[in-house]
Formats: C-alpha cells, structure tokens, sequence
C-alpha cells in the first residue's frame, strides 16, 4: 500500500505554495495556521501576499496588531492572525528565532495544538511522526471497516497510524491521505471507485455516509452568526480610511439597513465586548470611534 500512495501523491498530489520538497518550516508554519478552518483555495491567494509582507519570523514576531489584522484579509477567524503574531513572537524569544523541533515545545507556543504540532515536526522536518486530523481520522476509521468514524476509538486510531505509515516519508504520506480525504473520502460522500486506497479498504463501495449535522443554534442577530457579524465589522473597518469608523456609521455600514434600538444594544452588549476581548478592536467611548486594535 504505501508504494501505491506514495505513488500517488506524486503523480496526482495537489499543488500549493507551500508544498515544496525542501519546505522552509515559516513557511509550513503560516500554512498550517491559515488552514485551521480556512479553505485552501483561498489560502492559496492570501498566503504569498501575506509572505511578501512578512517574509520571515522576525518580521511577523514585530508586527502590530494593525499590521498583522490588515494582512490577514480573507483569511477569516480574525483573531488567529494574534495568535500567529504571538506564536511568532514566543519563536523569538524563547526559541532564538528557530521554530522547535520536538513536538512539546511546539505544543507549549500560542494556537498550536497536537494536530499543528505534528504537521509541523512531519512536513517542515521530515520527523518520522503520525499526524492525524480529522480527514485521516476518517480515512484510518473507514480503512479499518468503521463506516462511522467515532465508532474507532482515537486510541485505536493513534494506534493504527503510528503503524502504517511508511517511516521515512511521514510527510509524503500525511500529506497524500489529506488529498485523498478532500477529494475521495469526503465526510459526506465516498467517492471509491476513483480512490487510490480502494483495494486496501474494508469500507470501499460499502460506506455509510454519515448524515450532515445540523448545526447547534449559535447566538446570531438578524439570522446571521455573531461570529460572521464580528468578522464583517473588522472587514468594514479595513476598507476605510484609517480602519476607524464612528460606531454608528459602522453599525449602519455593516447592517445595511436603519438601524434601532435592538440593534444598538446587541452591538453594545454583545459585538463590542466580544471584539475588544479578542484584542481586535479599540473603542473610545468618549468620542464614539472604533478603530482596528493598534
Ligand atoms: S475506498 Fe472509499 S471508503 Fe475507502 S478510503 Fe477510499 S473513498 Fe474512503
């Protein structure tokens, strides 16, 4: 099997900025953030950019919030451009400037979890280390003949993938079973026949497709998520002059409509607070202007 999907991957891998056979671990370091929850067509278009403006640790660890809530346009989760920013900063001054190799140190440094700390250690150093997220947790699960992927208990999971991948080519390896999750096995449907695991695979053409969750009721306004509210307030305000707006101008701009009185509490109690705790926004209540967080 891992002849086959080495194979695999490098005939029909996907292409990317960031995949090079030599990677720079910055840059497997600002690739693997901006995918936690980013798709990677739009990662695609931001990540040179975002490069360009800070080509390398030192760079990033300097930049002030504005800076770094500038940069990070279209890439969504606002707040995760701090924490890379601290991430970075962290790197600096406890690292000497060199991103760890040894995956508790890793772990110890903002936003990076088990996950981020295994890519890392695979695809920026070649360690020989399982990385599992969610795609390859399903890949494993449905491998093993469990349809449903926590059917597998994770420590059978971590078990299996500290076993089958190839040692040598963690990265190669890791790296083809994303590809194969986001175009074969899909949480919501299987596509076998075109998938390169097919032979090897005790759930092929017998999968049972888990049915889409409905998503637990998030707190919203005017039917739209806070979250993707927060998000267009911060868009609202990098598209002005100097990223500050009065905050009445901003609540029409970003509503759309005329505003009332529900809507001037929400925004009060509820956007701002949620804004300034994430350390995104400044507001000065003397004068009524929010800006980007300096
Ligand atoms: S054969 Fe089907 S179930 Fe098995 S890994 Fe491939 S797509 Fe997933």
């Amino acid at each position: 099997m891992h002849h086959l999907i080495l194979d695999w991957f490098s005939r029909k891998g996907r292409v990317f900025p960031w995949r090079y056979d030599s990677p720079d671990p910055y840059h497997v370091l600002i690739s693997e953030y901006m995918l936690q929850q980013t798709q990677t067509t739009r990662i695609a278009e931001r990540y040179p950019i975002f490069l360009a403006k800070f080509p390398n640790i030192l760079s990033l660890s300097k930049a002030s919030n504005q800076e770094i809530i500038l940069a990070w346009q279209g890439l969504g989760y606002n707040n995760r451009a701090l924490r890379l920013r601290d991430c970075a900063n962290a790197i600096v001054n406890m690292h000497e400037g060199k991103i760890p190799v040894d995956y508790h140190a890793l772990l110890s440094l903002p936003g990076i979890g088990p996950y981020t700390a295994s890519a890392i250690m695979s695809f920026a150093y070649g360690c020989d280390i399982s990385v599992i997220d969610v795609n390859i947790r399903r890949i494993y699960a449905r491998l093993n003949g469990y349809s449903h992927l926590d059917k597998m208990s994770i420590k059978s999971i971590e078990s299996f993938a500290e076993q089958i991948y190839p040692k040598g080519k963690s990265s190669e390896w890791h790296q083809a079973l994303m590809d194969i999750g986001a175009q074969f096995c899909k949480a919501h449907q299987a596509l076998c026949a075109l998938c390169p695991l097919q032979e090897h695979c005790a759930s092929a053409f017998n999968v049972w497709i888990e049915k889409k969750k409905v998503k637990r009721n998030e707190p919203s306004h005017r039917n739209i998520p806070n979250r993707i509210w927060r998000g267009r307030i911060i868009e609202f305000l990098r598209n002005t002059n100097e990223y500050l707006s009065d905050s009445s101008d901003l609540l029409r701009g970003v509503l759309g409509v005329s505003i009332d009185d529900k809507d001037q509490t929400w925004f009060e109690e509820t956007i701002v607070p949620a804004l300034k705790k994430d350390r995104l926004i400044h507001y000065d209540s003397s004068t009524n202007v929010i800006s980007i967080s300096q």
